[in-house]
């Protein structure tokens, strides 16, 4: 599994994450979730090595490989070289690896990108299918999706739910953030509540019933407070 463990991670004095632990285990989805400057895109970021100074553990347990060799990351704004069709991105991120690079015509049936355009001229939407792309074809063991649905349509939406329930279902454990609470509690497993980089409350599935309720709570108490005075 993946495991993240009292992870501490400050800017200058800004104590952004402050002991933050959790698991992702094999073949289940796991959510993250918290308002915007909680420390999310911090943690992922802490997970997959792009930040070093932090303290703490992560790891992938099973197999004792850096978590970077073993998960595939899916940024928030993925980033792409200008004048890099799309296929040269994946053919890029698979040759950095000295992978093969694949046939890519299955995949992109379902993901229907303009594979020989400009990277840069892709939309929102398109740019993160496109970096999902990029890590789908590598088959990895895990996979971290930093707001995976954002900028995705409808059709994406419904299809990318549909892709991450197959991959749970092959095996693959998958941590993922969303501020779309219906679409995360629809396809995860458990969920990590983060409050000001600690972590809140951990759901299962089964008590996600109460997640929405106890979030506006937390958040928002004094303002539902007022709220009812007005409605
Ligand atoms: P969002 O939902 O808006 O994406 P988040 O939960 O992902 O938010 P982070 O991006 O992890 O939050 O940021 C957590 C805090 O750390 C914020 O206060 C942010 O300003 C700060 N922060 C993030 N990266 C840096 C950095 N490189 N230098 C200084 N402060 C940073």
């Amino acid at each position: 599994m993946l495991e993240v463990n009292d992870l501490h991670k400050a800017y200058g004095h800004h104590h952004v994450l402050r002991g933050v632990s959790l698991a992702v285990q094999p073949g289940t989805i796991h959510g993250l979730i918290g308002a915007n400057g909680a420390g999310k895109t911090t943690l992922l970021n802490c997970l997959y090595g792009l930040e070093s100074d932090f303290s703490g553990t992560v790891r992938d347990t099973g197999s004792g490989r850096l978590v970077r060799e073993t998960t595939g990351l899916v940024p928030y704004e993925p980033y792409f070289y200008p004048r890099i069709t799309g296929r040269e991105y994946v053919e890029f991120c698979l040759q950095a690896r000295q992978r093969p690079v694949p046939d890519l015509r299955g995949w992109n049936e379902v993901l229907e990108l303009p594979l020989d355009q400009y990277a840069t001229e892709y939309s929102a939407g398109m740019k993160k299918k496109l970096a999902l792309l990029a890590a789908l074809v590598q088959d990895f063991a895990y996979l971290i999706l930093d707001e995976p649905f954002n900028g995705l349509d409808l059709e994406a939406n419904m299809l990318l739910k549909e892709l991450l329930k197959r991959l749970r279902h092959r095996g693959t454990g998958i941590l993922l953030t969303s501020h779309i609470l219906g679409t995360l509690t629809e396809v995860a497993d458990e969920a990590t509540v983060l409050v000001g980089g600690l972590v809140q409350h951990r759901y299962q599935a089964a008590e996600f019933g109460t997640l929405e309720a106890d979030l506006l709570a937390a958040l928002h108490g004094e303002k539902l407070g007022q709220l009812h005075k007005l409605l």
